[in-house]
């Protein structure tokens, strides 16, 4: 018996081998194309047919310019019909404002703000210098759950709390006795019946409080910070649109629109006495006009890009059927959007191989602040999509090909796109009421001032569609 037991191929010795190395490569390589090309042109035909769900998505979504002009016009015969009195989808509130800042104004000021993710309290020092904050201190507080559907007092008890703490802590460093000057930023539609009254007339966002419509929302304010052993004078009730107008016109004299994209939507802007045919309001005679609470949330025309997805997640809403300009365009909403749709994709076009993740089924489950950051990933592999495709859903980054997660960030975009594109429109029937859209000769200098979780924080949002011409 041969001393070498080692195996060896009966018909290849290690010459043998090393002589038929090229040729071993070669069929290596062979194999691996083979491989790679069945893996590219399945990838490719999977890519397509998910790229057709998303081209009808894209058509529905991204309404042409010309149809857009349609429903701007359509939005301007809103608001004078809401002006007028008439039936109109757009509240058009007269919100008493009608004498404005003009930086002249200083003194110690408190601000307590609700919108609908978060409330805020605010002290402002107006400086003797014209337009100048001389300090700001601000604090602020997510909701808690709870609160969206507990009596109203308890919500307004725990703003009272938070504001007596903060009130108490400001003047700490400057002592004083007098009942601090509080005005209210309250962002629900509200039929004022003076500068610091009136009447709740929905709850709208995630709202459902018992004991709030109706009610008179200042009242309410005053009742709890007294029960909660600061008493206040609750000077001014005003919309998150009106008080974001008010304050950009501290700044800037030329503010003639204040829009708010967070939570929710809203736009503000400055209308004459005489088109003003609703309401009892006090004489104008002596101001420019009054400041109108749009309300345009609740914008609705039948040439709006509502889809399946957007009725399923109206379905699901506490204001079903309600508010369906918001629920295109708001923070609230545009995640939710996305993710119906990402669904749709999946089970249709066999995205992430037609199966849809479980934590993918969980309503509201895709912030709109998730959605903004796939959105706006502009790394080489879209490895922020991956990491959030994989954090939210669980989806490994080996699990989505690249096309994939370039499909998942075009659902994002538009999305946004939609909403940029509306809220455009708004902004354009809002100039034409007031003749500044430049349809009669140059208009003079307008300036709008934008607030909001989404206008501040999803800056891409204002950066779409430069382009498109509505005006
Ligand atoms: P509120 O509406 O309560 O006054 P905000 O104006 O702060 O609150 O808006 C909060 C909303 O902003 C959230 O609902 C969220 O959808 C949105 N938001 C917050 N951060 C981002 C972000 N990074 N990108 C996009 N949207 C965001
Ligand atoms: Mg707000």
């Amino acid at each position: 018996m041969s001393s070498d037991s080692r195996l060896r191929l009966p018909y290849l010795s290690d010459r043998d081998l090393r002589g038929s190395w090229p040729w071993l490569a070669g069929g290596l390589a062979a194999v691996a194309a083979t491989g790679a090309f069945a893996y590219l042109a399945r990838a490719i035909v999977k890519k397509r047919r998910v790229d057709r769900v998303l081209k009808e998505f894209h058509d529905t979504l991204i309404v042409p310019t010309p149809k857009l002009k349609e429903l701007c016009g359509e939005m301007l015969n809103e608001v004078q019909a809401g002006l007028r009195g008439d039936k109109s989808s757009l509240l058009m509130l007269p919100s008493m404002v009608d004498i404005l800042p003009d930086g002249n104004e200083k003194g110690d000021v408190y601000a307590v703000d609700i919108g609908g993710t978060n409330f805020r309290v605010l002290h402002l020092r107006l400086s003797d210098e014209r337009g100048q904050v001389a300090h700001t201190d601000l604090r602020d507080f997510t909701i808690p759950e709870e609160m969206y559907s507990c009596h109203i007092n308890e919500l307004f008890d725990l703003l009272a709390v938070r504001t007596v703490e903060f009130i108490r802590d400001v003047r700490r460093d400057s002592p004083s006795l007098e009942k601090p000057l509080v005005g209210f930023c309250f962002s629900f539609p509200v039929e004022q019946t003076g500068l610091a009254s009136g009447n709740l007339i929905k709850l709208t966002k995630k709202f459902e409080n018992a004991g709030a419509v109706g009610a008179d929302p200042v009242l309410q304010l005053a009742e709890a910070l007294e029960r909660k052993g600061m008493p206040a004078h609750v000077s001014v009730l005003l919309n998150d649109a009106v008080g974001t107008f008010a304050g950009g016109r501290y700044m800037d004299e030329d503010i003639m629109l204040g829009i708010i994209l967070g939570t929710g939507t809203n736009a503000c802007y400055l209308e004459k006495r005489s088109n003003i045919r609703k309401g009892r309001l006090p004489d104008l005679s002596h101001s420019e006009g009054m400041l109108i609470n749009t309300e345009w949330a609740g914008f609705v025309s039948s040439n709006l890009p509502l889809l399946e997805e957007d009725r399923t997640l109206d379905w699901h809403s506490v204001n079903v059927g309600e508010a369906v300009y918001e629920k295109m365009v708001s923070g609230l909403y545009m995640g939710e959007v996305a993710r119906h749709i990402l669904i749709t994709l999946i089970e249709r076009g066999r995205l992430l191989g037609g199966k849809v993740p479980d934590a993918m089924r969980e309503p509201w489950s895709l912030e709109t602040r998730f959605m903004a950051g796939m959105h706006t990933d502009n790394t080489l592999l879209l490895s922020e999509v991956s990491a959030a495709m994989y954090c939210l859903y669980g989806v490994g980054p080996w699990e989505m090909t690249y096309f994939e997660r370039r499909q998942v960030q075009e659902v994002c975009r538009l999305v946004c796109l939609r909403s940029a594109r509306l809220i455009a429109m708004g902004i354009a029937a809002l100039l034409k009421q007031m003749g500044r859209d430049g349809s009669e000769g140059p208009a003079p200098r307008t300036a709008i001032v934008m607030d909001g979780g989404v206008a501040t924080h999803y800056p891409a949002h204002k950066d779409m569609d430069p382009e498109s011409r509505l005006l």
